[in-house]
């Protein structure tokens, strides 16, 4: 059977750990390869080998940096089947959905390749009388990023591309569930001319994980997955001394105003809640019918949910795959197990399905709830998995309470065709990423990715302009050569006038 091997110091290689973990295909429940699980003997000699390339990757130009990152987005374009491949046979989700996945990620590679404008800080001639200040922002050092199991592709894409053009070496540990895409992704950077040790991949589970959080070498680490996970990252991290910055989970609202154009809304809500079968940290897991629009929303959602069309990631007609393990698949089926004892309606249920000659894959069918309330357990966890919620409100004001009372605030949108309602929203809204008649607001790649509130842990969004901020440190100096010192000594407080 393949394994899976740690990419380290430009070489591929098992380590010294006999530990190894089982990755399925999602389609059919087969055992596809299994990923060797580090240990911290292994993640020391990654922190080794980037120590040793940091001096000269960090005195590379941003200008050579984004040379690399000119050809390792090319290479990435003309090896985007193959990613997406890969995507889907560990993953899951459909192939054209996977393609898209690479194709928001090399978006970040896109805005890596501006590395010398980023990176060019700012200079202020005559800040005091024949004294110039300038800013600069320099590389941090090795710095880490883990990444969780729906995104192999693109979550990985929105840190290293920014660590490394800043001049940062990188070490990235995969989700152990789909971790083959990352060394197809190493293999792509070399080939792009990103020198032996600069990037490291280290696969594991928790033991790697906090040998990366205790290291003294590392100096930043980035995470995205779960929100316990996310809050035990950032507190284990900020207390080794570390900059953190932890995205966590999710439970996005669609404030479905009585005005909006219903057909083309459902349309979105089709998409938002169950393309990728809900395994999207931007899914929209919970409808807010405002005014009465409830039952309208219902009868025109129901009959596209059950007409769903479901199979492998490999069948271009299906428009939803597998989830992701079948531990994975008994957690969701548990969600709405409980959602009917707690009294909700069950409107289109996918439990139980069965697809012919993948008996042993992980489906299920789309899941729709009606009077779903607020002090329901569907209602206050992350499902993750392809069950939508409609809770009945109101009015405006007691929608947009309610999308703000939640713990998480990932992401939200509103659908209507009034700008005024548009407009409050959008200014009083606690999430980090909001939709204007657009239900995943994924910001792009020049802008930067993140949420408020139990969905984000630390300072800073991730990639685009909070990437760059993240991956670097700010530095301000003050100059003045020796024509312009005056004569003396000053015992007052310099003011540059
Ligand atoms: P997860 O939290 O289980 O795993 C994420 C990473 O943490 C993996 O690399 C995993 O190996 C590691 N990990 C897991 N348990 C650990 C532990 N006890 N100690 C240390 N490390 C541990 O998340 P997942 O199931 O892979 O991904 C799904 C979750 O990620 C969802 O909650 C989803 O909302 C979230 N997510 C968030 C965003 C975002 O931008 N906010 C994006 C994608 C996914």
């Amino acid at each position: 059977m393949d394994t899976v091997q740690h990419y380290i110091g430009g070489k591929l290689t098992s380590g010294a750990s006999a530990r190894r973990a089982k990755v399925y295909q999602p389609a059919d429940g087969s055992v596809a390869r299994e990923v060797v699980l580090g240990t911290r003997d292994d993640v020391d000699a990654a922190v080794r080998a980037a120590t040793a390339a940091f001096p000269k990757w960090a005195a590379t130009t941003p200008l050579m940096r984004a040379r690399v990152m000119f050809r390792f987005r090319d290479l990435i374009e003309q090896n985007a089947k193959k990613l997406a491949a890969i995507i889907t046979d560990e993953h899951g989700k459909v192939l054209s959905d996977a393609l898209g996945e690479v194709t928001r990620g090399m978006e970040v590679v896109e805005y890596a390749t501006a590395a010398p404008e980023l990176l060019k800080g700012d200079f202020t001639e005559q800040a005091g009388r024949d004294i110039d200040a300038f800013s600069l922002r320099q590389p941090l050092g090795v710095c880490a990023g883990i990444t969780p199991f729906n995104f192999p592709v693109m979550v990985p894409l929105w840190m290293l591309p920014m660590a490394i053009a800043c001049g940062n070496c990188f070490i990235l540990k995969p989700s152990e569930r789909d971790p083959s895409a990352s060394l197809l992704l190493a293999d792509l950077l070399k080939q792009a001319g990103l020198p032996d040790g600069v990037l490291g991949v280290v696969h594991g589970d928790k033991e790697v994980v906090d040998a990366i959080l205790e290291h003294k070498g590392i100096q930043a680490v980035s995470f995205v997955g779960s929100t316990p996970i996310a809050e035990y990252i950032y507190h284990t991290g900020v207390k080794n001394g570390k900059r953190v910055q932890a995205l966590g989970g999710a439970k996005n609202h669609a404030v479905i105003m009585p005005d909006c154009d219903l057909d083309k809304t459902v349309d979105a809500l089709m998409g938002a809640a169950y393309g990728s079968a809900g395994e999207r940290c931007m899914a929209i897991s919970v409808a807010v019918a405002v005014g009465g629009i409830g039952d309208k929303l219902i009868e025109t959602m129901a009959p596209r949910v059950r007409a769903l069309k479901i199979g492998p990631g490999t069948d271009s007609t299906a428009e939803m795959g597998p989830l992701v393990t079948k531990v994975h698949l008994d957690k969701v089926t548990g969600y709405i197990d409980a959602g009917v004892a707690e009294g909700a309606k069950l409107v289109v249920d996918g439990r139980g399905l069965k697809l012919q000659g993948y008996e042993n894959g992980n489906f299920i069918g789309g899941t729709l709830f009606d009077d779903v309330t607020p002090e329901m357990k569907i209602y206050k966890e992350e499902i993750f998995g392809p069950v939508l919620a409609v809770v009945r409100a109101d009015d405006f004001t007691s929608a947009i309470k309610l999308v703000n009372e939640h713990e998480f605030g990932n992401g939200t949108s509103i659908f209507t065709r009034d700008g005024d309602s548009a407009r409050a929203y959008m200014h009083q809204v606690q999430a980090g990423m909001v939709g204007i008649n657009v239900p995943i607001p994924v910001p792009m790649a020049y802008h930067s990715f993140g949420g408020w509130k139990r969905s984000l842990f630390g300072d800073h969004h991730m990639h685009g302009p909070e990437g760059v901020r993240f991956f670097t440190k700010y530095k301000a100096v003050t100059s003045r050569w020796p024509a312009g010192i005056r004569a003396g000594a000053d015992f007052v407080m310099p003011t540059l006038a």
